[in-house]
């Protein structure tokens, strides 16, 4: 047991095959209360439940401050601490560069780095406390190689400022016990790409992968929770690369 008795904060962690819901399972399998914060139409309270009783769903939109507050406030009534975030809420949107409008500017960036922004100002207070915590940030390869796969100019834009942001506060945080981090993960298996990828995309972009497989939720799962627990006590402001070997150059 890696993280027993820790009380996990996962955003976006609701879709039963997704990122969110893969690192609960396993954070839960290694001693951890889970909190999945979801929009309402994804059902937080249901996927909490197939954990177990001791475990919370709530609805949260990271894009709205008071809404992060108030979870966390409920999180600490409930379990008097919060160990771990991880900011996993995201969306995506395959357009080019001269069609991106403004509105969909904002909603891919809100998504990934305000919300990220705005969940971590949620948490820190309660981790500076303690003097202790560990939040993961979900980017992706996508901030790194500039896109190129399913997401748009503006995501790779939002994941790379979660890469920014993660370094900064790891920077401000870090002289008190709270360390952040980050991971990139190359193109996974989720409902994310569903209907976005035929085969051949597939084959195409695995051929270029060493592993010559694509990702699997469970993978990053492991990492999140290597980021999350002692193994990993001397590193902040890291970016984990898990993407079966794409970036080698
Ligand atoms: P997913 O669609 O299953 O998960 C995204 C979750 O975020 C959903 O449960 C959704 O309801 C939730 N969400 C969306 N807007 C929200 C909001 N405003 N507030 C709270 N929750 C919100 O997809 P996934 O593949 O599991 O993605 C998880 C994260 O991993 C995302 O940040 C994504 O960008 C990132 N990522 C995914 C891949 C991939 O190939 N799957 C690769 C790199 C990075």
């Amino acid at each position: 047991m890696l993280l027993k008795d820790k009380v996990a904060v996962i955003t976006g962690g609701a879709g039963l095959n997704g990122l969110g819901y893969a690192t609960a399972r396993l954070m839960a399998a290694h001693g951890t209360k889970v909190v999945i914060l979801d929009l309402e139409r994804a059902k937080p309270a249901d996927a909490a439940a197939q954990l177990g009783a001791e475990h919370l769903g709530l609805v949260a939109d990271v894009t709205d401050r008071e809404q992060c507050q108030v979870a966390a406030e409920a999180i600490l009534g409930k379990y008097g601490r919060i160990d771990i975030l991880v900011n996993n809420a995201g969306i995506t949107q395959a357009v080019k560069t001269l069609d991106i409008t403004g509105a969909d500017y904002d909603r891919i960036l809100d998504v990934s780095l305000r919300g990220t922004l705005y969940m971590s100002q949620a948490v820190i207070p309660a981790m500076r406390q303690k003097q202790s915590g560990s939040i993961v940030c979900i980017s992706s390869v996508s901030a790194q190689r500039g896109g190129g796969i399913l997401g748009g100019p503006h995501y790779s834009a939002a994941k790379a400022g979660v890469l920014g942001l993660a370094k900064a506060m790891a920077r401000e945080f870090g002289v008190e016990g709270i360390r952040i981090n980050c991971i990139t993960p190359g193109l996974i298996e989720t409902d994310i790409i569903q209907g976005k990828m035929d085969d051949a995309k597939k084959a195409e972009i695995s051929s270029t992968i060493p592993l010559a497989r694509l990702g699997r939720a469970s993978d990053v799962a492991g990492a999140c929770v290597f980021l999350a627990s002692d193994l990993s006590a001397y590193c902040t402001g890291i970016t984990l690369d898990v993407n079966g070997g794409m970036l080698i150059h």
